[in-house]
């Protein structure tokens, strides 16, 4: 197939755009390159800079590559940012999306495939969470993609021909097996790759945030995928996807790891002592954040390989430590 990857010069679709290639799929990427890193897509794969709102350069480009496809995971993603600067977050991700569907429309290109969140769960009502579990998003950066998947359930009731994957996201961490490519954020908030900072000495230390939690061992817990599994599915959706589909499904592993275990593990990865201070909560952290992901197992096929913490964070560790500036020489 010829698939558009938005967001591919990112974390998780430069490994999508990776999975894609590796299968025999032509793939042409758009980054506005404001967190992607160009470094991070192969020289072959053809590469637009343009911003999501850029309605008719998208048209034309899905035009000229023949597009079947899309694969959609550029977004703005920090919580914290979200709160501060919202019109940011509903322009990129909610807006973002309203210009690249109408491009689609325009270029008669009917597969979408959508990364959204657990975060549109906000603090869930049930554990673990099911695709039917209430959806009460608790900041903007959940709001605007919750908005999204509205606007995409209208889309598809209006376009019967048009076909679309939503799938929310847990924790996704690891990296390429190779160490090649992996998480490279100019302000990483996300707690493995600053667990693997604090060990390089890149930072002083770890921060762990909240010990008094209600949980067995007072640090929040959340579900950990590897992104070369989430990745994966995203394969399978796009290929199984036939007209009139409204298919959604979360991608997690479904196995919780509490922030001390996450620790615990990347020590005995790494074979150092990680330097960590204990600190109050972080704000809108919910307590415990935990997939039921058997629908996708189910329909889609998906068999996660990844079942080992400590292996994700040897997958993260490789990445981090041959690159210690991310994609900077
Ligand atoms: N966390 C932490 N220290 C950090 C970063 C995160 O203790 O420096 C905790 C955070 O409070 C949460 C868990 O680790 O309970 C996972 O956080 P992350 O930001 O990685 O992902 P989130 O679940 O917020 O999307």
């Amino acid at each position: 197939m010829n698939i558009l990857v938005t967001g591919g010069a990112g974390y998780i679709g430069s490994h999508a755009v990776r999975q894609l290639c590796e299968a025999g799929h032509e793939v042409v990427v758009l980054d506005s390159l404001v967190t992607g890193h160009r470094e991070a897509v192969p020289d072959e794969v053809p590469f637009y800079q343009y911003d999501l709102a850029q309605t008719g350069p998208i048209t034309e480009l899905l035009v000229k590559h023949q597009v079947d496809g899309v694969m959609h995971f550029a977004a703005l993603a920090l919580v914290g940012e979200s709160v501060r600067q919202p019109l940011m977050y509903y322009a990129n991700n909610t807006a973002g999306a309203v210009s690249l569907l109408t491009a689609m429309k325009n270029a008669g290109v009917k597969k979408f495939v959508f990364s959204s969140t657990a975060a549109t769960y906000g603090e869930p009502n049930e554990t673990p969470i099911y695709e039917t579990t209430a959806q009460t998003p608790i900041n903007p950066y959940g709001r605007s993609k919750w908005f999204t998947e509205q606007m995409l359930y209208d889309e598809a009731h209006a376009d019967p021909m048009f076909a679309l994957t939503i799938f929310r996201y847990f924790n996704v961490a690891g990296a390429t097996t190779d160490g090649t490519i992996g998480e490279a954020h100019d302000v990483e908030t996300h707690l493995i790759p600053n667990i693997l900072f604090a060990a390089m000495g890149k930072k002083d230390k770890i921060s762990v945030f909240g010990t008094d939690y209600q949980t067995p061992d007072g640090t929040c817990i959340r579900d950990y995928v590897h992104v070369d599994d989430l990745v994966n599915a995203h394969l399978s959706a796009m290929t199984a996807l036939t007209p009139g589909d409204v298919r959604v499904y979360n991608l997690g592993s479904g196995n919780g790891y509490s922030v001390r275990e996450i620790l615990d593990a990347a020590k005995i990865v790494i074979q150092h002592e990680i330097p960590t201070e204990y600190v109050d909560r972080r704000k809108g952290d919910p307590t415990v954040l935990l997939a039921n992901s058997d629908k996708a197992k189910r329909e889609l096929g998906w068999n996660p390989k990844y079942t080992d913490m400590k292996e994700i964070i040897e997958t993260a560790w490789r990445w981090h430590i041959s690159h210690p500036n991310g994609f900077a020489k």
